[in-house]
């Protein structure tokens, strides 16, 4: 089998046909999560992109292995465990929980492994006694250095300027930026107030950037396929990778670099300080549907620069929504005959483009152009009355493959309410039962009621207005199986 996919690999800045090392089959490492606190809609991108990539090697028919890091000890996890006086297994716990539980509700296929940093200290102090004896490292007052004048390859990935190098100069920190490229901790001596490991290269605690070669070489062997993080990470986190791993082994790391640019908030970086700082729940709590925010974060292509704002939210569920429309209407075609070859051409097309698309670098622009270039084309046959129940069965069963498969924003899970008899008020303070006979709830209830005759009728737009209207004021309706309860909460931000 012939792949025809190519990626865009950071590692000489171009875009290159993929072959894996091994036919077949894909190595794959991306780094995961820092537990220090809550991940925010930024690292979630992320990881939707490297999602979006191994449902794609999937569906190309490759086999994927994938291990995605838990740093769990490093100088944030160990500066917030510290200002919380807790230990840093108790401080970073709730984190790791989170990140699980919104992987799921994002539809994000599980990693093979996640194997955590402070789970494989044996294997990081190996690598760094391999890079001492092998004369990369050297020893200063307990801490040991990787010294970047020994790896002449230091700088290809990130293109540094070489005139910032300061080979012979140190630094601790695990993060440091391109004006200050020096020598960097490969094992941070015992400090007071950090924790620390008994171990032959001394007492201390492993550098940041360590992990990641140890825990990559551990579950995919010295060289693999394809790693992949944020372009932050491209310096110094990936160039401190590179240079522990190929010095300490002697063979190439990895073939495929792949980085997902930045998302930023109405065009600003995202940041506690100016009010623009997201997590999931932040969204959801806004009665935004977690697939939602999936599709909004997959829909731009990777190496784009994202610009979240609530305006493409809403476009996002807008199209989430047309998807979802189009397999309605599909479901109430009752004609009979054999299936048209026109629809068949259609659905050849779509499927031809779609895979052409996400082939060329995971360009998500034009899969998605094919996907919903398909629904315009069939509604405007639907509604000549040309499409038979056979074409409606193709069409569908095309739309649900691709979805089932690759973009998992799962457009008929959206729940239909079919009794709207049971209209359940509620407040949010501890489940209080709201006097219905106040005036704002018996306004609250005819809106409800309308939207419910809206979704009888299966005018989904409408239902979405009043939906929409009702947030405004800082009503958030929720679907559940015994009808339509509703909650107060913060109206979203304009
Ligand atoms: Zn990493």
């Amino acid at each position: 089998m012939t792949l025809m996919i190519r990626f865009h690999n950071t590692l000489g800045g171009s875009v290159e046909p993929f072959v894996p090392l091994h036919p077949g089959e894909v190595k794959l490492y991306t780094c995961g999560p820092t537990v220090y606190d809550f991940p925010h809609i930024g690292n979630w991108r992320a990881y939707i992109f490297e999602d979006l990539l191994k449902r794609f090697l999937l569906f190309s028919g490759l086999k994927v292995i994938h291990i995605m890091n838990i740093t769990d000890v490093d100088d944030k996890t160990i500066r917030g465990a510290n200002a919380k006086g807790l230990t840093l297994g108790e401080y970073t716990r709730p984190f790791i929980e989170a990140f699980y539980a919104d992987r799921d509700v994002l539809n994000i296929l599980p990693a093979d492994h996640y194997p955590r940093a402070t789970e494989h200290i044996p294997e990081m102090v190996a690598i760094v006694r391999t890079l001492l004896d092998k004369g990369y490292a050297y020893e200063k007052d307990g801490s040991i250095y990787f010294s970047i004048a020994k790896f002449p390859a230091y700088g290809h990935l990130s293109k540094i300027n070489l005139e910032d190098l300061r080979p012979g100069q140190r630094g601790d920190s695990d993060e440091y930026d391109k004006e200050s490229v020096h020598d960097f901790a490969l094992w941070k001596a015992k400090k007071e107030g950090e924790p620390s490991w008994e171990t032959p290269i001394g007492p201390g605690r492993p550098g940041w950037h360590i992990e990641c070669s140890a825990m990559s070489s551990k579950y995919l062997g010295p060289t693999f396929d394809i790693h992949c993080g944020g372009v932050d990470n491209i310096f110094p986190h990936h160039e401190n990778e590179i240079a522990q791993s190929e010095a300490a082994n002697g063979v190439k790391f990895v073939n495929y670099w792949l980085h997902c640019h930045h998302l930023v908030v109405n065009g600003e970086k995202m940041a506690k300080s100016k009010g623009n700082f997201y997590t999931l729940n932040d969204i959801l709590a806004k009665g935004y549907d977690p697939r939602e925010v999936r599709f909004l974060l997959l829909s731009t292509h990777y190496r784009k620069m994202l610009n979240f704002t609530f305006e493409t939210l809403e476009q996002a569920r807008a199209g989430r929504n047309r998807i979802r429309d189009f397999l309605v209407d599909l479901k109430d075609v009752k004609r009979d005959g054999a299936a048209s070859p026109e629809v068949a051409k259609l659905v050849g097309k779509a499927q031809a483009e779609f895979v052409s698309g996400l082939e060329d670098d995971l360009n998500i622009s034009e899969a998605l152009a094919a996907l919903f270039g398909l629904i315009k084309a069939a509604n405007v046959l639907k509604d000549k009355g040309k499409i038979s129940m056979a074409d409606a069965q193709a069409l569908t069963e095309f739309v649900l493959s691709v979805d089932k498969k690759v973009l998992a924003i799962e457009p008929t899970d959206v729940k239909l309410i079919v009794d709207s008899t049971t209209i359940a008020l509620t407040s949010d303070n501890v489940g209080l039962k709201v006097d219905a006979s106040n005036d704002l709830d018996s306004d609250v209830q005819k809106k409800v009621e309308e939207r419910q005759k809206a979704r009888a009728e299966k005018n989904f737009k409408l239902a979405d207005e009043i939906r929409k209207e009702l947030l405004a004021q800082g009503i958030l309706l929720e679907d559940t199986k015994d009808g339509v309860r509703w909650k107060r909460v913060q109206p979203p931000r304009s």
